[in-house]
């Protein structure tokens, strides 16, 4: 019995996750569930799995947790501090973070200084600090599993495999919503078109990233945090089928690449089982009614926010830090209609000239990068808002 605490649990992914452990109660049960603010049905998940521990991140709920769940065995607690020291309970065999955004790093430092290996659905721990997690993680000799279906592919992909032999990796993406409109279609897009996801079913926060690219973007460094690669060896290509998940060049020129239907709860599985293989009743890709696969180039110049990541990761240092940051930002207003849907890769832009550059930075760098970045973005959305 594999004892999983989910982070994140009222999510998109957590959801996926629990219905995943429904699904096979003889091999994980639950022994953290986390969530922010959706405390109603963080109650109703505690219930039905009666988990060792709950917190709920916006303390405001506590009361109402502790109340609802005073009759059954689960230690109720609230705050961010709460969230990131629960990964270190004893009896935890693995973590899957699948919180949203920035709010994901510290809770991953926590489980592997603590020696948890971690199913990594929250991609900005990576982007936003791959070099430390990536190297504590060594250090402590703990193994991430990619949950982003992308990376689990490469990660499915490299098993038997050795990483020299890697010559590049090809992610692939859907396009998302707006694959092959022009710009002025671009420029008065709605929230509601942009969130309306053709192949996958995600967060707000991943929908808006995935139609601007910048999810695409985020995974290019997520990929050479998880992979060691260099920025040369990732490629993107689109294909809106989404059924390739991504594809493994070697040096000898052979390709390998992982297919399935478009559904999270197959990565999350894996992230869970590996190195094995559990059997599901998940509906199966079948050739006949989706005969072939397409390919094409993404449009860089449109969607310049993978443009961007890619400036990021090679320039380096803090960078991928303040481009995450500033993204955040981005989304959120865009969300709120404070912001174009061509206004937030230029409200990025303009942060990553002017936030001060850290070559080499340490943690307290990282913390101060997010605190600055999201300052000027917020200020500049207010000083010049008709710009964006
Ligand atoms: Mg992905």
């Amino acid at each position: 019995m594999k004892k999983i605490a989910i982070l994140g649990s009222t999510g998109s992914i957590g959801t996926q996750a629990l219905d995943v452990i429904r699904q096979n109660p003889d091999i994980f049960s639950v022994i953290v569930l986390t969530g922010q603010s959706n405390a109603d049905l963080l109650i109703r998940q505690a219930i039905e799995f009666l988990p060792n521990s709950v917190v709920i991140g916006n303390e405001e709920y506590y009361g109402k947790v502790k109340e609802a769940l005073h009759p059954y065995p689960v230690k109720v607690f609230a705050g961010e501090e709460s969230l990131s020291q629960i990964v270190e309970i004893d009896e935890i065999d693995l973590v899957l973070n699948a919180l949203v955004g920035y709010s994901g790093l510290k809770p991953t430092l926590n489980a592997v200084r603590a020696g948890k290996p971690v199913a990594l659905a929250n991609k900005e721990t990576l982007v936003v600090a791959g070099d430390l997690v990536m190297s504590l993680a060594d250090q402590m000799k703990v193994l991430i599993i990619p949950v982003d279906s992308e990376h689990s592919a490469i990660f499915q992909c490299l098993a038997g495999e050795r990483m020299k032999n890697i010559e590049k990796i090809i992610l692939t993406a859907s396009g998302g919503p707006f694959r092959g409109k022009t710009r002025e279609h671009l420029k008065k897009v709605t929230k509601e078109a942009a969130l309306n996801h053709p192949n996958w079913k995600m967060g707000n926060k991943v929908t808006i990233d995935s139609a601007s690219l910048m999810n695409k973007g985020l995974e290019v460094i997520e990929a050479k945090w998880l992979f060691d690669l260099d920025p040369t060896q990732i490629e993107v290509i689109v294909h809106p089928q989404s059924v390739i998940h991504s594809i493994v060049q070697f040096v000898d020129g052979s390709m390998k690449a992982q297919l399935g239907l478009p559904d999270m709860r197959s990565p999350i599985l894996y992230a869970f089982s590996f190195p094995g293989r559990v059997v599901t009743d998940f509906p199966r890709f079948d050739f006949k009614v989706c005969s072939h696969f397409t390919f094409e180039l993404p449009d860089r110049d449109l969607f310049r926010n993978l443009e961007l990541a890619f400036e990021a990761l090679s320039k380096g240092g803090n960078m991928p830090c303040v481009l995450n940051a500033a993204n955040e930002i981005a989304v959120q207003a865009f969300l709120e209609d404070r912001v174009s849907f061509l206004g937030m890769p230029h409200l990025i832009e303009r942060c990553m000239h002017s936030v001060s550059f850290i070559k080499e930075p340490t943690y307290e760098d990282y913390v101060n990068t997010n605190i600055e970045t999201r300052n000027k973005a917020l200020e500049y959305l207010l000083l010049e808002n008709t710009e964006y």
